[in-house]
């Protein structure tokens, strides 16, 4: 718990590649007035000595509020007991743990990303299923998987989910996460340095590969030369493939043909924004987690609110845990009204139903009547469903509010249109891009 308030703090001060390589591996045991964290090897341990002790030590006396006096830092693991409790492993079994932990650092795999605290949720159930099953069956369940959706909606995350369950079950797996951005440099810098051989050879003896934000070889050609390569025999030799990307593999555009055909051969999957429920679901989850206490009436505040993306969410609650533990006061409404002032105010401004039914009659070329008409006919209904279900994301009308709105509708209609809608939306180009339009043209 301490150590889980004392890390919060951390995320705040360092960058996030400082955090998650030497704070995130850390392990902490609370004995007394003595705090001991371990290390997964010497080298982090050393490290973690050398740039963060001082830090670290401060942190603990002012969270354990002059309780904790002393840190010690040693090489080693704790593995939860069944009661809950953390104990000290064996030498065997924490040489296991730091082969895991090894494995997992050469994997560039982040820890913290696992099955256990990605929230599920409409928005993301069916990606979450598939990455599950792929963690189970790598190469066989479907290859490849493309997962796509929006910034900050837990594309990374499922990856390292992925490549995290694959390892804990078989430590010997040879699983590789890399960033496409990094794919990229990685290979100039091989060309330059006349390892390319090297470069190849690396990424062909992968047994999962998984490779975030395809979209960033638009345009790169010789990357995408080597890639496709590089898939082709992973794809041939029955090698686990996952693919990450801000859209659609079609829709990336400036990717050779025969590449986004490939990017479809497996499972195509869609992450969503969430839902409100989700949203809620998933703040008091990283609150757990950081163990920060966060009321209902706030989590409802919050997550009407800050409804982009979930990084944006994770931002808001961490504000709150630090301005009020640091004022000590406690995260009521208000508090965080004021606390989150700056953030709110993009989202605040609030779409009404009829701004949305101009908009969407105007985009779609048809009156505003023809919404709230009984007209069935298709170029008549399908805008009706979009504004029913921008309405259902943007406003804090209830399901019956908006039925009425739309001409005395009942509730399950928006529900059934906001379904349609989505469904469409992954499948339907076309009803995508206006999707977007409309969004971006209301939220501005
Ligand atoms: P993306 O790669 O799609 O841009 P990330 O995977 O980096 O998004 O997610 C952004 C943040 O939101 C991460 O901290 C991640 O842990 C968190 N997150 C995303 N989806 C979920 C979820 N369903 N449950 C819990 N945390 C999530
Ligand atoms: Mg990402």
């Amino acid at each position: 718990k301490l150590w889980d308030q004392c890390t919060s703090l951390l995320r705040q001060d360092l960058t996030d590649s400082e955090f998650n390589t030497w704070i995130m591996p850390l392990q902490a045991s609370e004995e007394g007035e003595r705090l001991r964290l371990f290390a997964p090897n010497r080298f982090v341990k050393d490290w973690v000595k050398q740039h963060y002790e001082t830090q670290i030590a401060s942190l603990c006396r002012g969270v354990s509020e002059g309780r904790v006096k002393q840190v010690s830092f040693e090489i080693g693991a704790l593995r939860k007991q069944e009661n809950g409790a953390s104990a000290v492993l064996s030498s065997n079994e924490a040489a296991d743990n730091l082969v895991l932990e090894q494995r997992r650092a050469e994997a560039c795999l982040n820890r913290a990303f696992n099955f256990d605290t990605f929230v599920e949720g409409k928005s993301n159930q069916i990606a979450r299923a598939a990455s599950i099953q792929i963690g189970q069956n790598p190469g066989t369940a479907y290859n490849p998987l493309f997962v796509y959706g929006g910034v900050g909606l837990g594309k990374t995350h499922l990856m390292h989910a992925i490549g995290n369950a694959i390892l804990e079950a078989n430590p010997s797996s040879r699983v590789v996460y890399v960033h496409s951005e990094r794919f990229v440099s990685d290979m100039i810098r091989a060309l330059q340095h006349n390892e390319i051989d090297k470069f190849k050879r690396l990424y062909r003896r992968v047994n999962v590969l998984l490779i975030d934000d395809v979209q960033f070889f638009a345009g790169k050609d010789r990357s995408q030369e080597e890639f496709f390569h590089t898939f082709n025999a992973l794809f041939e030799a029955q090698q686990q493939i996952v693919l990450s990307s801000d859209r659609f593999p079609k829709e990336v555009s400036g990717l050779e043909e025969r590449l986004r055909s490939r990017f479809g051969w497996g499972l195509t999957v869609a992450i969503e924004p969430p839902d409100l429920e989700t949203r809620v679901a998933i703040l008091n989850s990283k609150a757990t987690f950081i163990g920060a206490d966060l009321p209902e009436d706030v989590a409802f505040f919050v997550a009407k609110r800050v409804r982009s993306n979930i990084r944006e969410l994770e931002g808001a609650l961490r504000r709150l845990a630090a301005n009020s533990r640091f004022l000590g006061v406690p995260v009521t409404v208000e508090f965080a009204k004021d606390a989150l002032r700056d953030m709110l105010v993009a989202q605040d401004k609030q779409v009404s139903i009829e701004n949305i039914q101009k908009a969407v009659a105007s985009h779609y070329k048809i009156r505003v009547s023809d919404l709230l008409s009984s007209s069935r006919s298709r170029s008549v209904a399908r805008p009706r469903q979009v504004a029913m279900t921008l309405a259902k994301e943007l406003t804090k009308h209830s399901l019956p509010e908006i039925g009425k709105a739309f001409g005395g509708r009942d509730h399950s209609t928006v529900i059934h249109a906001a379904r349609k809608i989505a469904e469409l939306r992954a499948g339907d180009t076309m009803i995508e891009e206006d999707y977007k339009i409309l969004l971006r043209t209301l939220q501005n």
